[in-house]
């Protein structure tokens, strides 16, 4: 039987009479709605792959993971079945229309084989996951990994009694790869399933935790394949949340089944099977690498010759007067290339002008009526109180009056402003720096 399974996964996919999974995946297609269950998620749409062009998929060890869109799901379950877990699992599964991948251990399918059917006829796939599932994949031999594969294979084969219902994927335990089993199972044409995001179910957490990190990490994510393990408690007890909310946040829910030679592959793109496949809307740098010169010869350059330099007599032009030896010889100097300085005359402005006479710099005797209307800058600075910084104007211009030479006080008028000067409406640092003299002059005022 072992023998009949492994050649059985030798042959390409397309060669399989896999007529059982090409009518469920037609079933699942049609799941999209859910009769008698408004609320169900309900299964968006069927992929059909091949694992011998994509032998390895999920971010979370491989390049390549599953085509699917934004916010698309593929459920995945391991170490199945298990008895009352699993049926649980079965039926949120049946109440949402969701079909989903089992990875299946083979010991558990000997020993539950009606679980292994229920999984069938409700149309979800069947890869395997060891015969044992040995936490030694990453260091055991070629050899005992092909028996616990081959094993496996063959225990749930004979739960079904058809090998040929059990897709070609396999999910290796603990997701513990190595060269050589990828290799081996490549050659068979089995894909490896690693996973895109995991929601640590397999851990001692409740499952309100298991919900909170599958739908965080989907999120996260945006899309992908989730691994959850049907044979624990707080798995099945997250599920009915986890689809709802999925189903809230405009999720949908993606069926996986292998390519057969009735149901050829999906067409994709190579760049599908990238998590995040080259966007043309989001600009990507790609710069060429600057090569790692290697100098191989150290030898100094040649000097340059005199000539070089496009010298008369091969003279460096080093001197102040760099075309004074041409000059002497009647050669007109070279023209240089950078523009001239427009030439202007040269005016004798300071002999022309008439020299100020010195009434200009003599103060009036009525000096002090200059001072009687206050500045319009002052009124608009106090704005903000006009009748009274008006009057306190006026104030300062008459004090102002009461004495020639006493213009100082007029001009600490912003003194008396200092405050708002000092306030966001501040005009000048002149205003603040008045400001000391404020209290002496407001205490003279009181004296009068
Ligand atoms: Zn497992």
């Amino acid at each position: 039987m072992i023998g009949n399974v492994a050649g059985f996964w030798t042959r390409p996919p397309t060669v399989l009479c896999l007529g059982l999974l090409a009518s469920l995946a037609t079933r699942s297609a049609l799941a999209a709605d859910c009769p008698g269950h408004p609320d169900a998620i309900g299964t968006e749409r069927t992929i059909v792959v091949n694992p011998r062009e994509h032998p390895r998929i999920g971010t979370m060890q491989y390049p390549e993971t599953l085509p699917l869109r934004d916010h698309e799901v593929v459920l995945t379950f391991d170490d199945g079945p298990l008895p009352r877990n699993s049926d649980q699992v079965l039926k949120t599964l049946a109440d949402n229309c969701v079909k989903a991948t089992f990875f299946l251990i083979g010991e558990q399918a000997r020993a539950n084989p009606e679980g292994v059917r229920k999984l069938v006829e409700a149309g979800h796939t069947i890869g395997t996951h060891s015969q044992t599932h040995p936490l030694t994949f990453h260091k055991m031999s070629v050899e005992a990994a092909e028996k616990q594969i081959n094993d496996g294979i063959a225990s749930v084969a004979a739960a079904l009694g058809d090998p040929t219902a059990i897709a070609p994927f396999f999910r290796i335990p603990g997701l513990l790869r190595a060269d050589g089993v990828e290799e081996y199972l490549a050659g068979r044409g089995i894909q490896v399933w690693s996973t895109d995001f995991l929601a640590d179910d397999w851990h001692h957490i409740s499952s309100a935790r298991v919900y909170d990190l599958a739908t965080k990490r989907l999120e996260a994510m945006g899309k992908g394949i989730l691994l959850l393990h049907d044979i624990h408690a707080r798995t099945a007890a997250a599920l009915p949340k986890i689809l709802s909310e999925m189903k809230a946040r405009g999720y949908k829910i993606v069926h996986v089944v292998p390519a057969t030679l009735q149901q050829p592959a999906t067409p994709t793109d190579p760049q599908d099977w990238q998590f995040n496949p080259p966007s043309e809307s989001v600009p990507t740098a790609r710069w060429p690498k600057v090569p790692n010169f290697v100098y191989a010869e150290t030898d100094m350059l040649a000097a340059p010759a005199l000539s070089d330099f496009n010298s008369p007599d091969s003279k460096l032009l080093l001197s102040p007067e760099p075309f004074a030896h041409m000059r002497g010889r009647g050669i007109p100097p070279p023209e240089t290339p950078w523009p001239r300085a427009p030439e202007t005359q040269a005016t004798a402005a300071s002999v022309s002008l008439p020299v100020p006479a010195e009434a200009l710099f003599m103060v009036p005797e009525d000096a002090h009526a200059a001072f009687r209307v206050p500045p319009p800058r002052r009124v608009a600075v106090a704005g903000e109180d006009k009748p009274k910084h008006t009057a306190s104007d006026h104030g300062s211009s008459k004090r102002a009056e009461r004495g020639r030479g006493r213009a100082r006080i007029a001009h600490a008028a912003p003194a008396r402003r200092a405050p708002h000067a000092a306030a966001p409406g501040a005009k000048s640092a002149a205003h603040a720096a008045a400001a000391p003299r404020r209290p002496v002059r407001v205490a003279a005022l009181k004296k009068r």
